[in-house]
């Protein structure tokens, strides 16, 4: 646990109370959670706009989303609607348009099915492609509402501060149990209690792969509670404009609560004092002192690349033995005349042909169609298609100018092919096409590997081992998707509201 730190007296005097490295939305949830109490913030983002792997960028009249689509947190009841409730408290909101059906599954040997908003629906549609199990996918999709129930029903703070600890177990015991009953336990194991079907267990590696990019018995039931309730409850809404609204709207609400953010602004090292972070340097070798310093930065980034060595905590050298990076994406941003998109087609979708494939280099393609719900994202009579499936960086390091062109050019070929069996004419129909790779997602994320994220080396107890804000070194904190409690944007408000409570206990704000 870190000490309080509110009496430690920099002698650099610093004006600053928290310096943010990146402004994905777990540290611009952490920025503006701390600056509506009180802190004087400064986030510094390596590039030109804010949002990470959340934003969105324009070009010849498209606005395509760099990454997430499918966006869960922007519901208006309960308390896990976290990307809701982060703007509000700085008087800012999202106007959204809701999606009707989550995702529609297109898997091997014909096996269709649409997640609709309607919880009974998905359950009936399930159930009648496996009348025999019927009842063990009402049990195992049961569980995950309890689980959801639990988390709606209080607010979601710092687990590192024991002030909340109690105050939320005294409001509602039940919950804070039932949550540390689940924390260790992984989907796989639930899953099989109820169900035995190997094609339905098949799906339901599936069901988790599609947003953990694990199957089943590495993903941890509580974000699975999250994800298969919360898709009926407070649903998918997209938001106007683009995913990147979001970051765009916390970076202004950041500003208008005294915070600031400075752009092209690269974190080079995370200066260290008497055992402390005290500061930062930029790549201009500019210097910036705050009395707390918290990274966005993937923990691969900041424990390998912004500390350096000889302060490497031995948890973090724990962390990266039980956790490796996942995969990053190759992507296709296409621009697509409208009459390609066949009629009644939903916004997101799912491609497999072979369940072998499914954590195969470039096995799963994911789909996404915003302008279905958003037409203002494309000109008149044109569509976006975001199609982005699993590569490991390895396959396109020491690729140079043509290899490395033909490699993508060779990959793109390949998905828009596969894509025409959802899409018929597809190829015939584009107008616009840009192709990513995991390089680009390294080079305009800045993140190692260009990864999604961490995922587990080996099987572990659930969400236990993934570790909370605070780490080993005194004054600097983690938030993102390399903490507590993983991937996705909504998880990663969370981490950033976490984050700010635990900071704000330590600099005494809350
Ligand atoms: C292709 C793809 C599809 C996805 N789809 C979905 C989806 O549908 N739904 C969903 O909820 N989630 C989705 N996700 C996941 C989600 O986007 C991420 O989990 C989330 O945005 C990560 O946020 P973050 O704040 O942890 O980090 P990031 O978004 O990585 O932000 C970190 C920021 O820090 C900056 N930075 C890094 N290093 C430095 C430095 N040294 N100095 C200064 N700045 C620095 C980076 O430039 C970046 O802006 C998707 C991700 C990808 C890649």
């Amino acid at each position: 646990m870190t000490p309080s730190i509110n009496n430690v007296t920099s002698s650099l005097n610093t004006e600053l109370d928290a310096l943010i490295i990146g402004s994905g939305v777990g540290g611009l949830v952490t920025g503006t959670q701390l600056a509506s109490k009180g802190a004087k913030v400064l986030v510094l983002e390596r590039y030109l706009t804010p949002g990470g792997s959340g934003s969105s960028f324009r070009r010849e009249g498209y606005t395509f989303d760099v990454g997430a689509s499918m966006v869960f947190g922007l519901g208006k009841k309960g308390y896990t609607n976290l990307l809701t409730r982060a703007l509000n408290d700085i008087g800012e909101e999202c106007s959204t348009i809701s999606d009707p059906v989550q995702l529609e599954y297109h898997l091997p040997d014909q096996f269709r099915l649409e997640v609709n908003y309607q919880y009974k629906d998905f359950i009936a549609c399930l159930s009648n492609l496996f009348p025999h199990e019927s009842k063990g996918i009402s049990q195992f999709y049961n569980t995950c509402w309890q689980i959801f129930r639990a988390l709606d029903a209080i607010p979601l703070l710092s687990l590192e501060d024991p002030n909340y600890l109690a105050k939320v177990f005294l409001r509602n015991p039940l919950a804070c149990l039932t949550l540390a009953r689940w924390l260790p336990v992984n989907v796989g194991d639930v899953a099989r209690q109820y169900i035995t079907d190997e094609r339905l267990l098949k799906f339901i590696d599936m069901e988790c792969y599609c947003w953990s990019v694990m199957p089943a018995d590495l993903t941890p039931i509580i974000n699975a509670g999250m994800v298969f309730s919360d898709r009926h409850a407070g649903g998918i809404n997209y938001p106007s404009g683009g995913v990147g609204t979001i970051a765009e709207k916390l970076a202004t609400g950041l500003q208008r609560y005294g915070g600031a953010i400075r752009y092209k602004s690269r974190v080079s090292e995370i200066i260290i004092k008497d055992e402390k972070a005290i500061g930062v340097r930029l790549s201009n070798n500019e210097e910036i002192y705050a009395r707390v310093v918290i990274s966005n930065a993937t923990r691969w980034n900041t424990f390998g690349t912004l500390l350096n060595k000889s302060y490497i905590p031995k948890t973090e050298k724990t962390w990266s033995k039980r956790y490796k990076p996942s995969p990053s994406f190759v992507s296709l941003h296409l621009g697509v005349r409208a009459e390609a998109i066949p009629l009644n087609t939903h916004c997101h979708h799912l491609l497999l042909e072979s369940w072998n494939e499914m954590e195969a280099e470039q096995g799963t393609i994911f789909v996404s169609i915003p302008t279905l719900l958003d037409p203002s994202l494309a000109p008149t009579g044109r569509h976006i298609i975001h199609a982005f499936t699993p590569s490991m960086i390895t396959g396109w390091e020491n690729l140079y100018s043509s290899a490395y062109f033909q490699a993508k050019k060779t990959s793109a070929d390949r998905l828009i092919h596969r894509l025409e069996s959802i899409f018929p004419g597809l190829n015939k129909g584009i107008t616009n096409l840009e192709i990513g790779t995991p390089r680009s997602h390294r080079r305009f994320l800045g993140r190692q590997q260009g990864t999604y994220g961490p995922i587990p080396a080996m099987r572990l107890p659930g969400l236990l081992p993934m570790p909370l804000n605070t780490t080993e070194v005194e004054r600097l904190y983690c938030v993102g998707d390399s903490c507590f409690p993983g991937q996705g944007l909504n998880a990663v408000a969370f981490s950033g509201f976490a984050c700010a409570d635990r900071v704000g206990a330590d600099l005494n704000l809350n």
